[in-house]
């Protein structure tokens, strides 16, 4: 199937024309080859989409005219707020992207006592770029209109001081007792999930985290490699209170 469906960072409204942004003509005119006539789909995270229809299609860009708004509810009724150990490279792009397949709400990646990968200053802010880009293109490809916030890169000590969410909160650990489906369910209140980075949590960290209210849960008796345990971990919480069974 064509992915027609584009997020621009564009007031939207019914009877208008905009201008395709350089990411969203590229994708539309260039790489998916729309001409004039064309229909396409945009949207810019309001929990909206837009049907449109490519008036004018260049070289140098292109124009549509916004048909119509359709209200998206796509989201999960289960909040879930990603609290990651920052990965390597592409394992940080694949926790991204699937997490937000899986319905996340946002992400706060964090430098723990153990991290394999320090990010400051102006790379710090070329890899928040990329991986909000990361999101959005998941977003694009899975139909959601809202877009999940992404923090900037963190210590593990300043995301648990901005933890204001009220709520669960759960520490990913090997060594827990606790089973996911031993958890009460979260009613309305978000759900705050932190999984620890390649080399896991510190003593440290976790005394942290459980100082922070963060309760440890185990997924099975494996012990599974940082980009598959945060997703398996939304994937089950989904299933037994979210949107996913
Ligand atoms: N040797 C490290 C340890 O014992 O923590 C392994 C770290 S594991 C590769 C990375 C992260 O994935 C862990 O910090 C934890 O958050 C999560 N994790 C991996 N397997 C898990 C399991 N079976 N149950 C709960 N969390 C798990």
């Amino acid at each position: 199937m064509r992915l027609t469906r584009a997020c621009v960072d564009l007031d939207l409204t019914p009877g208008t024309r905009v201008a395709l942004p350089e990411n969203a003509a590229s994708h539309l005119l260039r790489v998916l080859r729309l001409r004039e006539g064309d229909a396409c789909v945009l949207f810019n995270g309001d929990g909206y989409d837009y049907d449109a229809r490519v008036v004018a299609a260049g070289k140098r860009g292109g124009e549509v005219e916004i048909l119509a708004r359709r209200a998206v509810d796509h989201e999960s009724p289960l909040r879930i707020h990603l609290l990651q150990g920052i990965a390597r490279g592409e394992k940080m792009d694949l926790i991204l992207q699937k997490a937000t397949e899986l319905g996340v709400a946002g992400i706060v990646p964090v430098h723990s006592e153990r991290s394999e990968v320090r990010l400051e200053g102006a790379r710090a802010d070329k890899r928040l770029a990329h991986w909000r880009s990361v999101v959005t293109s998941a977003c694009e490809q899975s139909g959601r209109a809202w877009i999940p916030t992404v923090a900037p890169p963190q210590a593990l000590r300043d995301a648990l001081a901005g933890v204001s969410t009220p709520g669960m909160r759960l520490l990913l650990d090997p060594t827990a007792d606790a089973a996911p489906r031993s958890l009460a369910a979260p009613g309305d209140a978000p759900l705050t999930l932190a999984v620890g980075p390649e080399g896991g949590w510190s003593p440290r960290d976790r005394a942290m985290l459980q100082d922070a209210g963060f309760s440890g849960i185990r997924l099975g008796p494996r012990i599974l490699r940082t980009e598959t345990a945060g997703l398996a971990a939304i994937a089950a919480l989904q299933a037994r209170f979210g949107d996913l069974a």
